[in-house]
């Protein structure tokens, strides 16, 4: 390998974003992969049956359409195209109903009836002021604000237990939608700044939507290696770094690893940090699609399963004390129906994940399936193909999701400030090596930012 001025280790989104920053700075780099593939948490297969395209992990894009970052990249030019389903939430309810979430605030709030103008006067203040608020909130949560006023009223949301925020609702499905929104923090709804994900997530959902990527969540990966590429960038597969020594001398080194992962290669005592909630994962081929009760379910991009405020609450709770929820919270993709190539004829891909507690080793496909079942009865006879990833499957997948947390770091308090520390979170004990991965700020999710915060700290030095 000749020396480039900077290695990255991993090529998930984050690996990427760090590469082309440094590349876009007039560094050389090479980008060193483990798997015979790039792209981490954003890859596309055929998981069940041939010619149905399954995203392996990241699904639903609202935070790559709004990074900063890679809003500023010409990623169409390499690729990328942005599709949105008609529908970009629905949360269905026992009784037949669904709260939905439509890309215009205006049209969530019709549909909220009496919720309605309390939909708009918690979150229509961050929608118009997205991107200022993008630009202080997908970073270190410790820093100086430039837009403080926004950040201000932001941080009065974000501070609140989802329970608490949840509760100015007063209909099922206004507290059921956030709720589901909040749930994707992974941690019990009651604690503090539980409110912070799904809020992010609704904004950002009502100022650009809740989009897939045409062809599958690759394609995120395809436009940012080919941008690397083009500007002088290289990538090498089934490269699984195991020590400092297997990198080349380069004057600069980012990790898109766990914090752990980083301490296994560069031999230092492992650090204090926790991992969360793991995921239980089926890829379903469904012949007709999900035959759901609720009309707009059947429209929806994105459906949370797990019923109202107070049952996801509760299914989230147990998660955390270990115990496996009988009816858990679920997440269900369903790209397709933004971006029809995925199909082959009338059987479609369906994405559905569980969360289940840290390394969960039983077997939680009948609970999935018969969380479908409740809000979808006929599922199962649809069903022609299955794909299972628990969490043991997640953790040998990718070393980053140590015993299948996909967040790579539970999302406590401590842990979302001091992302892996609080001062200077990029840098590690080794000079002139950074993490870049989502275990740094802003931690989980397809956007880049950590990536590329960790590669402009990096040209700072
Ligand atoms: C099931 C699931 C669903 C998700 N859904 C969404 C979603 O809908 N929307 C969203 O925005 N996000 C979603 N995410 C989260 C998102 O995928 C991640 O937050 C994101 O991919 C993190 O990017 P990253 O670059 O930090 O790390 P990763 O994407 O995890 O990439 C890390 C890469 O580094 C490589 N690597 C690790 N160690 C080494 C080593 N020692 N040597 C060489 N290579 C190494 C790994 O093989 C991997 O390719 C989901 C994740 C999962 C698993």
């Amino acid at each position: 390998m000749s020396t480039p001025d900077a290695v990255v280790v991993g090529s998930g989104p984050n690996g990427l974003a760090a590469a082309i920053t440094l590349a876009q700075a007039g560094l050389s780099v090479t980008v060193l992969e483990a798997r015979d593939t790039i792209g981490g948490g954003t890859r596309t297969e055929e998981l069940t049956v041939p010619g149905v395209l399954h995203d392996v992990c990241s699904a639903i894009h609202p935070f790559a359409l709004g990074s900063p970052y890679f809003s500023s990249l010409p990623l169409a030019e390499h690729g990328l195209v942005w599709k949105h389903p008609e529908v970009a939430l629905a949360h269905p309810l026992d009784d037949g109903t669904a709260g939905v979430m439509h890309r215009s605030i205006e049209e969530t709030a019709a549909g909220l009836g009496a919720d309605g103008s309390r939909w708009r006067g918690v979150f229509g203040p961050l929608v118009d002021r997205f991107e200022p608020l993008a630009d202080e909130a997908l970073g270190p949560i410790v820093h100086l604000p430039s837009h403080p006023f926004v950040l201000g009223r932001f941080g009065l949301r974000a501070a609140l237990p989802a329970t608490m925020l949840g509760r100015r609702f007063r209909t099922d499905a206004a507290r059921a939608l956030f709720a589901g929104c909040a749930a994707h923090i992974s941690r019990p709804l009651d604690r503090p700044l539980t409110s912070s994900v799904g809020t992010m997530l609704i904004v950002a959902g009502h100022r650009h939507g809740w989009p897939v990527a045409e062809g599958g969540s690759r394609a995120i990966t395809d436009a940012l290696a080919s941008l690397l590429r083009s500007l002088g960038g290289t990538i090498e597969t089934g490269v699984r770094v195991t020590s400092l020594a297997d990198l080349p001398p380069s004057r600069v080194r980012l990790f898109d690893t766990s914090p752990t992962g980083f301490a296994d290669i560069a031999g230092l005592k492992q650090p204090r940090w926790r991992y969360g909630y793991s995921a239980y994962k089926l890829d379903l081929a469904v012949e007709g699609g999900v035959p759901w009760t609720a009309e707009a379910c059947r429209r929806a991009g994105t459906v949370h399963l797990g019923g109202t405020l107070e049952q996801i609450a509760a299914a989230e709770a147990d998660v955390a004390r270990g115990r496996m929820p009988e009816r858990p919270y679920v997440l269900v993709g369903q790209q397709y129906l933004a971006d029809p190539t995925r199909s082959a004829g009338d059987v479609h891909p369906v994405w559905a994940y569980a969360h289940v507690p840290h390394g969960y080793d039983g077997d939680a496909t009948e609970l999935v399936l018969a969380q479908l079942e409740r809000f979808a009865p006929g599922t199962r006879e649809r069903v022609v193909g299955m794909h299972v990833t628990d969490p043991a499957g997640f953790a040998a997948y990718n070393a980053n999701y140590v015993g299948g947390d996909i967040a790579s770091g539970a999302t406590t308090v401590r842990q979302l400030v001091a992302r892996p520390r609080i001062r200077d979170p990029y840098a590690t004990a080794v000079p002139g090596a950074y993490l870049c991965s989502a275990s740094t700020p802003p931690g989980p999710g397809v956007h880049g930012m950590c990536g590329h915060l960790a590669a402009q700290r990096a040209l700072r030095s």
